[in-house]
């Protein structure tokens, strides 16, 4: 990465074979930040030149370089450094996460760098310790299953948790010996950028790592799911943009991983533990600005705490305090972009006209030419709706009575996606019963964002194709093959 001195603007290049390079055309494009609305950075623009570039070097360095040769331990020693350069550097890079993406820094510092640096120490650890499969059939015949290094990987991620989601893909692709592109979402480029200086310092040989700044659709995302060189694709982002890459990805047959949208439920019966369960709602809703997909972006209620549950909700939701990401007592931030905003908007304005808003859902003037709405809670909306129904991805929440679990489930299983839900009870069996007809990939019972980095992460439906995490990321990053011995004896 380079620093221009006229005009005094961050420069942030691509990362193609151990090198910053600018974009051949000479194209930049400009980093918006989300809190004031100023440009301050400008962006390297990749089109398919640089997506060819990288994936020649990507491929050099995987046929030719010592990383797809070296054993699981070796390459663990450079993965664990990445981690480790990662949290010592935590400060500069939760600030320019921040930065990019309008979220509080005392989110970026306790949660998605240290979270960043963990996907390289546990993938480190986690890859070198498993065993492959060994089958004795008989005296004379033995089966062996082993994992190779696929060869070239593109990945692509999205903007509501950049180095957290970039790395959760980065650390077992390099693990399992591939070498790979990220295309980091356009809207926030600069820490993709700054890992190149990582795992250049961390060692890793050139041409493994590579980034491509730039565009989705005719850009240089789209590059990536064509190019011929590129086997597999691991995509995090919108439904929508799954699809588009899957027909793009079809025609050289691509293996996809996908992690795709959600619209994520919180379900409180009349025996839950509300102190708990309301200020973890909250959190659940509202977190990132509403901005991840595991959020909880519907609320139901049994009717018998209905009243009291929405009135608890609002109260606490008010106690939000949204505005600077950079001050350390703020808890809620910018959304991404004015687009976004916009988008969000245009639901709270549905949501008015067809049920009824409790609070929030105003454009902070006061707070400058920072993308800051006010958290909104609504009541009296369909639970079959559109505000209901559709990914809104912002700070906008609906709470909706029902009767019995059965009812919950039915509504909470009604949408498109299937990504993730919370029961709240201390009735076991209920939360056995409802958990087993959840049509979710995660399920947490009294508790929200619980992970496990060794179990399956991902969704059913439209929320996804695929699992991320522990064995499930490493047998998407590597080609599994069966090698059978028959001896004479
Ligand atoms: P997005 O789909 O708009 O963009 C994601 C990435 O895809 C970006 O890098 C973008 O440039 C690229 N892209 C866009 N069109 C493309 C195309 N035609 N070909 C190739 N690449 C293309 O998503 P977003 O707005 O950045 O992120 C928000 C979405 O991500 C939400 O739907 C959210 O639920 C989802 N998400 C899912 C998970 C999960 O684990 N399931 C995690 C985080 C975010």
């Amino acid at each position: 990465m380079s620093t221009q001195t006229t005009p005094k603007l961050l420069v942030l290049d691509h990362f193609i074979d151990g090198k910053y390079v600018a974009s051949i055309d000479e194209q930049t494009f400009a980093n918006i930040n989300p809190a004031t609305g100023e440009i301050f950075a400008q962006v390297a623009h990749g089109s398919s030149k640089e997506i060819d570039m990288a994936a020649q070097a990507a491929q050099k360095a995987y046929e030719h370089g010592p990383w797809a040769k070296m054993s699981l331990r070796e390459r663990a020693v450079i993965v664990h450094r990445i981690g480790d350069i990662i949290l010592a550097r935590k400060d500069e890079l939760a600030k320019a996460e921040t930065l990019d993406t309008g979220k509080p820094l005392r989110e970026t510092l306790e949660g998605d760098i240290p979270r960043a640096a963990l996907n390289f120490h546990f993938f480190a650890d986690f890859a070198s310790s498993i065993n492959d499969e060994y089958y004795v059939a008989s005296e004379n015949e033995r089966h062996l299953s082993v994992r190779e290094p696929v060869g070239v990987i593109g990945l692509i991620t999205p903007w509501n948790l950049p180095l957290y989601l970039a790395t959760w893909k980065i650390a077992p692709c390099l693990m399992m010996g591939n070498s790979c592109i990220l295309k980091p979402a356009e809207w926030t480029p600069y820490t993709a950028a700054l890992l190149g200086e990582i795992v250049n310092e961390a060692g890793l040989p050139p041409g493994v790592f590579n980034v491509v700044q730039g565009f989705g659709a005719d850009g240089a995302g789209e590059a990536l799911t064509r190019h011929p060189l590129i086997s597999r694709i691991s995509f995090t982002g919108e439904t929508s943009t799954g699809k588009a890459i899957m027909k793009a990805a079809s025609e050289s047959l691509k293996k996809c991983s996908f992690e795709l949208g959600g619209k994520g439920a919180n379900i409180i019966f009349p025996d839950a533990d509300l102190e708990e369960a309301i200020p973890t709602a909250v959190r659940a809703a509202f977190r990132n600005q509403g901005q991840i997909c595991l959020a909880g972006s519907r609320l139901f209620v049994q009717e018998k705490i209905f009243d009291k549950v929405v009135e608890a909700m609002v109260a606490r939701t008010n106690k939000i305090k949204v505005g600077d990401p950079l001050s350390l007592d703020t808890d809620m931030g910018a959304l991404i972009s004015q687009e976004h905003m916009a988008k969000v908007q245009s639901y709270i304005e549905l949501g008015k006209a067809e049920g009824k808003l409790l609070t929030g859902g105003q454009r902070l003037n006061e707070l400058g030419k920072g993308n800051f709405l006010s958290p909104a809670i609504f009541t009296g909306l369909a639970y079959n709706s559109r505000f209901c129904q559709e990914e809104i991805f912002g700070p906008a929440l609906p709470v909706i009575p029902f009767k019995t679990a059965e009812d919950a489930i039915a509504m909470t299983n009604s949408t498109a996606y299937g990504l993730s839900a919370s029961v709240w009870s201390k009735d076991v069996d209920l939360c056995h019963s409802v958990s087993s007809k959840l049509k979710t990939g995660l399920v947490w019972v009294n508790t929200w964002f619980a992970r496990d980095l060794r179990t399956p992460f991902g969704g059913q439906k439209a929320s996804g194709i695929g699992r991320e995490g522990g064995k499930y990321s490493l047998d998407f990053f590597c080609e599994q093959k069966t090698i059978s011995y028959k001896y004479k004896g």
